[in-house]
């Protein structure tokens, strides 16, 4: 019964869905035939399952069980960040006014909307440093795409076609060189020191006058801040380069320092990870993109303008931009996110944000302390938001890997960390427990990081075989994901 995986056409097919509730129609049935012709009739019942409404139900709402979120439980998984969606959000991005509206509504009819859009490019700016936003890509490594695009149209603006490389640490994110790829760059990877971060040294032999700018993730992908960040952006500017911030993990530094003012250009930011909009199941997401005042020519088009005349509307779309990169998407992007987004920053306010990149960080140092007797910790600097343990020890003594780790924790009934990321650790795991994770959680976490530890000495196969009580155990992930067998 827990795990009844049949489909609803597996099902006993009862029969029992008899009109039970509803009354006989008392319609007179129109002669088809007359209209359409006979061939148009369908000539046997419809294949739909025979079942009365509370197998339906049963059905459903026990599939809906099944999922493991934020809502059942600590969810680690370091870099994706699925964090708590605040329940206001969703009571705003419902209410009509909003709902109710159409992208090619006249602009006098949707100021509503166009005064959201305004403000939250104005809070973005405060709370990045940064003088410009975009809402028009749809997901981070969209917003790459178009801050990227926009760095390579000021460099063709001003004469400079030589500038093809784009510089990225090798920490980064893997959508950094694959935007960058996109966007017809060169990629050149930095390397990181012994501490994770960005090795200076490396960086200087690396810029000469073809560098277009450089690709930093800060905090980068191992949870550690970039100390010298204001020496590279310095050192890519008097190279005549442009700097690009990921923001992905901006949920760190939230109200404690910012991109605009460590010298970035271009920032994008997951409102799907940071600002409490919800990403499971592929989306909507939203990949906002913040920008310095000397690319704002480049903007994608439309930009929301505010006018002071009183005889227009006091917001506009404004298309005249004979600069813009163009469109990346239809209309302003996914504008029911930015409702959330909108929301969850005046729920919060200034003071609550500098409070979740606090938890943030402090959760994620508490838990790093709790497990660090267990697992080998490959950098010593001090945690962000996020930090990567490995299964060095546990492989190196009893042939048990990461895989096997995160497999037990499911046992335990806990989502697992992200695995086999970032690409420099060997036996990766990137544990994030988000700022809203509470202490019983995180203490229940510990325990089972260390407990599996314990077991890994005690008992390998216990954690080989992991995990014991689910349908599907171990599947072939690169077939899972290449060649899916989506019917059963
Ligand atoms: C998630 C993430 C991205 C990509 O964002 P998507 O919205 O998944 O496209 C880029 N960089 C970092 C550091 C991330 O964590």
């Amino acid at each position: 019964m827990k795990h009844q995986t049949n489909l609803i056409f597996d099902l006993p097919q009862t029969g029992e869905n008899k009109n039970r509730i509803l009354q006989k129609c008392d319609v007179i049935k129109p002669n088809f035939p007359e209209f359409y012709g006979e061939d148009l009739l369908r000539q046997e019942d419809l294949d739909i399952p025979n079942l009365s409404e509370i197998q339906v139900l049963r059905h459903y709402t026990n599939l809906s069980a099944k999922n493991y979120g934020v809502e059942n439980g600590p969810y680690p998984l370091g870099s994706c960040t699925m964090k708590y969606n605040p329940k206001v959000n969703e009571n705003m991005a419902n209410l009509p006014g909003f709902k109710n509206t159409h992208p090619l509504q006249p602009v006098e009819t949707v100021q509503g909307n166009l005064t959201l859009l305004y403000n939250l490019e104005q809070q973005l700016n405060a709370i990045l440093g940064m003088d410009h936003f975009t809402f028009q890509p749809s997901a981070g490594a969209h917003g790459e795409l178009t801050g990227i695009m926009m760095i390579k149209a000021f460099h063709e603006a001003n004469g400079n076609l030589e500038r093809t490389v784009m510089l990225i640490p090798d920490s980064a994110h893997g959508t950094n060189p694959a935007s960058a790829a996109m966007a017809e760059f060169e990629i050149r990877e930095i390397k990181s020191n012994a501490s994770g971060l960005v090795d200076v040294e490396d960086l200087k032999q690396k810029i000469d006058d073809k560098v277009a700018g450089i690709m930093l993730t800060n905090p980068n992908t191992l949870g550690l801040f970039e100390k010298d960040v204001k020496e590279i952006t310095g050192l890519v500017h008097a190279a005549g380069g442009l700097c690009y911030y990921d923001g992905a993990n901006a949920n760190a530094i939230l109200m404690q320092t910012r991109p605009g003012d460590m010298g970035f250009d271009v920032v994008h930011l997951n409102v799907h990870k940071t600002f409490g909009t919800p990403h499971g199941g592929g989306g909507p997401g939203a990949g906002p993109v913040g920008i310095k005042k000397i690319l704002e020519p480049f903007l994608p088009k439309p930009v929301v303008k505010k006018i002071d005349n009183a005889n227009q509307p006091k917001y506009v779309l404004d298309y005249d931009r004979p600069q813009s990169i163009g469109k990346v998407r239809a209309f302003t992007g996914s504008f029911s996110v930015y409702i959330k987004t909108y929301a969850y920053i005046l729920a919060y306010g200034k003071q609550g944000l500098a409070e979740v990149s606090e938890a943030a960080v402090a959760n994620a140092r508490y838990l790093l302390e709790r497990v660090r007797d267990s697992y080998h910790v490959p950098y010593q600097e001090p945690a962000m938001h996020e930090f990567i343990i490995t299964a060095a020890w546990q492989k190196e003594k009893y042939g048990v890997i990461t895989t096997d780790i995160a497999k037990r924790l499911i046992d335990y009934g806990y989502h697992p960390p992200t695995v086999y990321f970032p690409l420099i650790v060997q036996e990766a795991m990137m544990v994030e427990p988000t700022d809203t994770e509470t202490l019983e959680g995180l203490e229940g976490l510990a325990d089972a990081f260390n407990s599996i530890a314990e077991e890994a000495a005690e008992n390998p196969d216990l954690l080989k075989n992991a995990p014991h009580d689910m349908p599907i155990t171990r599947p072939d992930e690169t077939k899972a994901a290449r060649n899916p067998i989506l019917k059963a």
